[in-house]
Order: C-alpha cells, then sequence, then structure tokens
C-alpha cells in the first residue's frame, strides 16, 4: 500500500521545549493507524503537526505528493479548502460554536469551500448525519441541546461531510460512554471500507485494538515502535509498548508478561541526549545512555531499543 502522508524527522518545539524529536512516520492509504502513548508523549502534537497547528522547528510533511511543510500563503490555503485532510477535536464542546445548529456547524467546510449552491450542501449535511448514525431531526439543534456522543458524531459528520482522503481523529472516544464509544469506534473502523484513511490518537489500547491496522507508540516525543497492531500488542520490541500491552486487560497474550516485571526500579537515570526511557526501564544498561535509533526488525515493525533483539527471552531473563 503507497504512503498516503509521509512524515520525516518531524521536530515540534514549544519555547524551546522539544515536545517532538525527529519522528519518521508514513499512514499508508486506507488504513486506520493508531498513535498511542501517555500524556506528554507527544501523539496530539504529531497530529496537529500534520494539520498545520503546531510550529514545525524541522522535517518535513507530504500528503498525496504535497509537501504540506513548504506550503504558504495563498497556496496553503487553497489546499486547506480541498478538505482533503480534516482533524477531529478531542473537545466537542470546544470545537463546536454554541450558537450554531448541527446543520450549520456540518455545513460549514463546504459554505468555506464556496462550490456549492444551499440546496446541495443541505443534501451533503443529511448524507453526514446519516453517514454518522444521526437523526436528520437534529439538524436545528444547538450542541447545548444535544448528548456528548452525538456532538462527537456531528464533529465526525462535519469532517466527513467534505469528502476528506484522511481523518486525524484525536482521542475520539475518551469522553464517551461505552455505549456511544462502541458506535463511534465501529463507524471509524467502517470508514477503511469508504477509502478513507484515519488516524486515531488516543491513550487507551482497547479503543485501537479492534479497528486499527497498524500502531506508533510515542514515548517522550519520540517514536519507539510500530508496525501490525497485532504484531506490536502480542509480542512487543520495547519494554513501554511492553508495558503498555501488560496494563491492558484487552490484550490477550498466550504467555502474559506481569506488568511488574516492566516497571523499572530507577537502577538508571535518564542522561540528556540518551535513551529517554532509561529512568523507568528495567533493561537499562549503560549502553542506553546514547539515544537508540528506530531499527527495522520482522520487515514491516521497527523499534528503538538498544535491546529489540534479545526479546522475548530478555524480559524473562531480568524479571
Ligand atoms: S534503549 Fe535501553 S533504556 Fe531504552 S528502552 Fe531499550 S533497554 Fe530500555
Amino acid at each position: 500500500m503507497a504512503a498516503l502522508l509521509d512524515i520525516r524527522d518531524l521536530t515540534v518545539q514549544y519555547d524551546g521545549h522539544r515536545v517532538l524529536d525527529r519522528v519518521s512516520l508514513a499512514v499508508r492509504a486506507g488504513e486506520i493507524l493508531g498513535v498511542i502513548g501517555e500524556t506528554g508523549s507527544g501523539k496530539t502534537t504529531l497530529a496537529r503537526a500534520v494539520a498545520g497547528l503546531a510550529p514545525v522547528r524541522s522535517g518535513r510533511i507530504d500528503f498525496a505528493g504535497t509537501e504540506l511543510t513548504a506550503l504558504r500563503g495563498r497556496a496553503l490555503r487553497a489546499w486547506r479548502r480541498t478538505g482533503a485532510l480534516q482533524y477531529v477535536f478531542q473537545d466537542p464542546l470546544r470545537a463546536l460554536d454554541p450558537q450554531h445548529t448541527v446543520a450549520t456547524a456540518v455545513g460549514e467546510g463546504l459554505a468555506v469551500a464556496g462550490a456549492l449552491a444551499a440546496p446541495e450542501i443541505a443534501a451533503r449535511v443529511e448524507g453526514a448525519l446519516a453517514r454518522v448514525g444521526l437523526d436528520p431531526d437534529l439538524a436545528g439543534r444547538r450542541p447545548g441541546e444535544i448528548s456528548g456522543g452525538q456532538r462527537q458524531r456531528v464533529l465526525l459528520a462535519r469532517a466527513l461531510a467534505v469528502g476528506p482522503r484522511l481523518l486525524l481523529c484525536d482521542e475520539p472516544v475518551s469522553a464517551l460512554d461505552a455505549s456511544n464509544r462502541n458506535h463511534v469506534l465501529r463507524l471509524l473502523a467502517g470508514l477503511r471500507d469508504t477509502g478513507v484513511t484515519v488516524v486515531v490518537i488516543s491513550h487507551d489500547l482497547s479503543s485501537l485494538a479492534g479497528i486499527a491496522d497498524r500502531v506508533a507508540v510515542l514515548y517522550g516525543g519520540r517514536l519507539v515502535e510500530h508496525g501490525p497492531i497485532g504484531d506490536v500488542l502480542t509480542a512487543p520490541r520495547h519494554p513501554y509498548t511492553a508495558l503498555l500491552a501488560a496494563s491492558s486487560p484487552s490484550v490477550r497474550r498466550s504467555r502474559p508478561i506481569p506488568a511488574a516485571s516492566l516497571r523499572g526500579r530507577g537502577d538508571r537515570s535518564a542522561v540528556p541526549g540518551g535513551c529517554s526511557y532509561a529512568g523507568r526501564c528495567p533493561f537499562a544498561t549503560g549502553a542506553c545512555d546514547a539515544a537508540p535509533e528506530l531499527s527495522t526488525v520482522d520487515g514491516d515493525r521497527a523499534v528503538a531499543c538498544h535491546r529489540a533483539a534479545e526479546w522475548p527471552a530478555l524480559v524473562q531473563v531480568e524479571s
């Protein structure tokens, strides 16, 4: 599968603090990629940088042959009007204008593009609401008059209405109850069949495990592991990924690794320029004072850990 989105050596810095550090990642056309990591890992910054909402210090982002990081002024505005890439914000209440009706919110992108007349926009809005399972009768309501789950689906409908090729969804289910969560996850999974590529940002493995094709794991602003989600979760090669998997009840393994054996004992500290995970890693050695580069393993996977080749024996020997 060809890469629709190609991120190379992306570094984002706020006030001198490096939030994302030389991240390279390709998103293939038609796949669902999960991006996972804890608060401060850089996962939301990655999505925001792709959407042009975070200051890129260095590196480049290419989308379907267009170098987004090189676009400025009129060219950037023209590209944005295509709607090819849509960012779905985490908090619908903040993302939706409280004074706008659902119909206005969903039709916003189409109205801005200026290519369609009002009746066509109304038809597209109705279609987008149906696509996310919302009753067309909600079109006249305002965000404060519908439920949290409905608001989340309004955000998705707004993004889908413009016919995107890529959706960047930032924690799309973190604030939802179980029923709405499952509905939104099924909806995202179904987009694969319609040719829409999806990146789902999440801190929760269980919400990715059932829908994603591949997963990218971020820690401390660096990409530490990525690959097919089944392989990464059942046979992780990075201690942080292994801890995430061991701590998630949704990940089934034939020989589970106890999470306690994956937590560091504080034997070593992370040193500047070294592996950022060293202070938490039970397997750190002197070699980890130098930062590991991301290396390909098993063909379709990549890991940034000096001891990646020692798995799975590593955890059994050292635990
Ligand atoms: S490079 Fe060293 S400290 Fe970093 S994850 Fe691997 S073993 Fe642990």
